[in-house]
């Protein structure tokens, strides 16, 4: 393994690199259940409109924070990757907005980084600029109909129904880490 857990600077209990990772290094894959909006906790990873990977308990991806110059990236395949160089010692962090496709969702951050959005959005509502810098989320595949490439069994199945006819899909929802108020979420 490349990271372990210890506790955050910037909320709680957080993931570290315990040695340097070079730029695209591979850490570890979203793994959970997929669920629906109204199964999922404040941890799950969006994946399409009423559809949720909720992280495996002990998880690491369960434990990521928030940061909106992050350390890390998600892929579409939902595997967690260094966006850059990466101290050992260092948080991995990646930015909220990148799986979070509901729009009404917002949080406030105060992850004291140069360029902090202050109030982090949905991707759909966040800036430019800010989407420009991560690849395109799994939800956006779904939106236009089409299912990314090496994607996991269960999750592409499901994927390719959910990125079927307009008629098979859900409305939008309301899910992880919930309506955003106050404080960045923590461990539970
Ligand atoms: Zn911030």
């Amino acid at each position: 393994m490349a990271w372990r857990f210890g506790p955050s600077g910037i909320h709680g209990k957080g993931v570290f690199a315990d040695r340097a990772l070079d730029p695209r290094a591979a850490l570890f894959r979203v793994h959970g259940d997929l669920v629906p909006w109204s199964r999922v906790s404040q941890r799950g990873y969006q994946v399409w409109r009423d559809w949720y990977v909720e992280p495996a308990a002990r998880s690491p991806s369960r434990i990521l924070n928030h940061a909106c110059q992050p350390s890390c990236e998600v892929t579409a395949r939902l595997d967690i990757r260094a966006r850059r160089r990466i101290a050992p010692g260092e948080e991995l962090t990646i930015d909220y907005a990148s799986v979070v496709l509901w729009e009404p969702w917002r949080m406030a951050c105060a992850c004291g980084q140069e360029g902090c959005r202050g109030e982090v959005r949905a991707w759909g509502r966040s800036p430019e600029e800010v989407r420009a810098r991560y690849p395109m989320p799994l939800f956006s595949f779904v939106e236009r109909g089409r299912v990314p490439p090496g994607l996991p069994g269960p999750l592409r199945e499901a994927a390719a129904r959910a990125a079927g006819p307009p008629g098979a899909r859900g409305r939008g929802s309301p899910g992880r880490r919930g309506a955003g108020t106050g404080t960045p979420p923590g461990p539970a």
